[in-house]
């Protein structure tokens, strides 16, 4: 199947997937991929499916989802794979533009330093960019990049890309303990970001099965340290580990709410008064929150912040 969904996505709404790669084809080898080891790596950008086919089975989807009265926020390429490797991608955005619903493609940026890549990708509304390391020891480490790769060429790329994007750019960082989470890293990141300017740049965490298993997520102090470094030279930075459900659902109930907010961003305790004071609660229901083990308290340059708990038991 090309397509699945629509499903549900905190960042798109209700997003109809377009699997345009085979799995598992790509030009990276993520220690953490949820898919496992990379099957077969390749950088050269071939055919994999004929566009009208993709635009057959989206345009297929699209139908029934309306039929059964079904909105779709976003037709988004998020395959198992590296989605620019299908040469045919800016083919497929130019056939599907005439369904008239938003298109995204979330992308390692391995092969954005090809001019080709970037014209393809020009195409689409919403684009997000993976950036787990500016250096290329950690990048090597954490991607596991084809041989043919270099960083350099993908940095350069993104700040091209960035420049002449006129749809919305995020960027999306996967922090692996004692490999990308220290302050040097983060803060080469958080400089490269600075100058790509994307509207929103996502931090993530392993929360599936990970290829290897050496793998683990930060705990929460780092990651809460990472939040704040990355908040210094971007705009808007958020958390993005899986609570798609009831991530921005105001329910009125006060501890759905905090951790509704706190799977976005940490909050600082003046911030978490300021709500428990509108909210006409009080602080035991955090320390319960606390004491269950689903918030967690933690501090950065003197202050205290909270957060959802965002490792599995
Ligand atoms: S880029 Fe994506 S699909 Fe490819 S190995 Fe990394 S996580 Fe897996």
């Amino acid at each position: 199947m090309i397509t699945f969904g629509p499903v549900p996505s905190r960042r798109l709404g209700r997003s109809l997937g377009i699997n345009n790669i085979p799995p598992k084809i790509c030009t990276y080898s993520c220690a953490y991929c949820q898919l496992g080891r990379t099957i077969k790596m390749q950088v050269e950008r071939r055919v994999f499916y004929e566009p009208d086919q993709v635009l057959r089975d989206v345009h297929d989807k699209v139908e029934k989802a309306k039929e059964a009265g079904e909105a779709i926020d976003y037709l988004t390429f998020v395959p198992d794979g590296e989605p620019t490797l299908d040469i045919n991608l800016g083919r497929e955005i130019e056939l599907l533009r005439p369904l008239g619903i938003k298109i995204g493609v979330i992308c390692n940026s391995s092969l954005i330093g090809r001019e080709d890549v970037r014209e393809d990708l020009l195409g689409a509304d919403w684009v997000s960019l993976k950036m787990d390391a500016t250096q290329r020891e950690r990048w090597r480490k954490i991607d596991r990049p084809h041989g043919a790769l270099r960083l350099d060429s993908i940095l350069d790329g993104a700040l091209e890309f960035a420049r002449a994007f006129r749809g919305e750019l995020v960027t999306e960082t996967m922090l692996v303990e004692g490999i990308n989470d220290d302050d040097d890293q983060i803060r080469d990141v958080a400089g490269f970001l600075a100058r790509l300017k994307p509207a929103t740049a996502y931090l993530a965490i392993p929360t599936r099965p990970p290829a290897e298993e050496w793998v683990h997520a930060p705990d929460e102090q780092v990651i809460n340290r990472a939040y704040q470094i990355l908040c210094e030279t971007v705009e808007r930075v958020e958390y993005l580990i899986g609570y798609e459900g009831n991530a921005f659902a105001f329910t009125g109930d006060v501890e759905q709410d905090l951790l509704s907010i706190t799977s976005v961003h940490p909050m600082r305790e003046d911030a978490v008064g300021e709500f428990l004071a509108r909210a006409k609660a009080d602080w035991p229901v955090v320390h319960n929150l606390v004491e269950q083990g689903q918030l967690v308290e933690t501090a950065y340059e003197g202050r205290r912040f909270y957060l959802r708990k965002l490792h599995r038991n």
